[in-house]
């Protein structure tokens, strides 16, 4: 009979409650994607997990594997990096990162590749945080899942506009940017899309060391928030489109 324990490291995405004095965590684990598991009397002050089972903690985990819900046995940190400033911004900021991640992986799916970027932004969120953080993570999210913005020509009729003329828009539903005769979408500036081409183009530490602050956040760069919507909006359109894509599979599968 195989052993119906297991390890594996994991973030902590979310966890919610559950009867008297359990809770729900959702995990993103490095080899068994992402996975929900219940911990035990969590919620009483004596509980052996402490304080660990926490959104964004990293943790070695031994969980048993169950039908619905695996069950939390054994939970050590394996990072305990502290928040560089030590406020609350990063974990809002962490949260928007998580629930982008709960949104697009499934279920006891592997994907290692999403799971080392978390631990990337995580650290990256704990030591050097700024507006930045979150759309870039995005943005490289998107290309991770096949959705590369196209930043170099227009996505609609493939022109690329010559000496410094800049496309004026970024369009979702195309997917990149569009010139001034396509002009569809958001309206967007050089300085973003500079930006945009150094996160997406292996520049991206250059542009968090810019955009990170040592003596606190600026939280109102123009550029960063023009990414940033852009970032938002087209992440929005993709879960969206997947969303619908899975609803019409699982029709087609309830239906045979
Ligand atoms: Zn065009």
């Amino acid at each position: 009979m195989t052993s119906r324990l297991y390890r594996d490291r994991g973030i902590v995405l979310r966890t919610y409650k559950s009867g008297e004095a359990d809770r729900i965590i959702v995990f993103l684990t490095e080899n068994n994607g992402k996975v929900r598991a219940i911990a035990k009397g969590v919620r009483k002050t004596r509980s052996k997990f402490g304080g660990r089972l926490e959104p964004l903690s990293l943790l070695d985990v031994q969980l048993h594997r169950g039908r619905d819900l695996d069950i939390v046995n054994q939970v050590e940190t394996v990072d305990s990096t502290n928040n560089v400033f030590g406020d609350l911004d990063s974990m809002t900021e962490g949260i928007a990162v998580l629930e982008a991640v709960d949104q697009l992986v499934p279920d006891r799916e592997p994907v290692p590749h999403m799971y080392r970027m978390l631990v990337g932004v995580r650290r990256t969120l704990l030591t050097r945080p700024s507006p930045l953080v979150v759309p870039a993570f995005l943005w490289k999210l998107l290309a991770s899942e096949g959705v590369h913005p196209v930043l170099d020509r227009c996505s609609q009729c493939g022109e690329v506009p010559e000496g410094d003329n800049e496309f004026g828009s970024f369009d979702v539903r195309h997917g990149g940017v569009t010139c001034s005769a396509c002009r569809a979408g958001i309206p967007v500036s050089g300085p973003a899309l500079e930006l945009m081409r150094e996160i997406l183009g292996g520049r991206l530490g250059d542009a968090l060391d810019k955009a990170f602050h040592p003596e606190g956040q600026t939280l109102d760069d123009p550029v960063i928030n023009e990414v940033s919507n852009l970032a938002t909006r087209a992440f929005e359109h993709h879960v969206e489109r997947r969303l619908k894509s899975v609803s019409i599979f699982e029709r087609h599968d309830s239906g045979s």
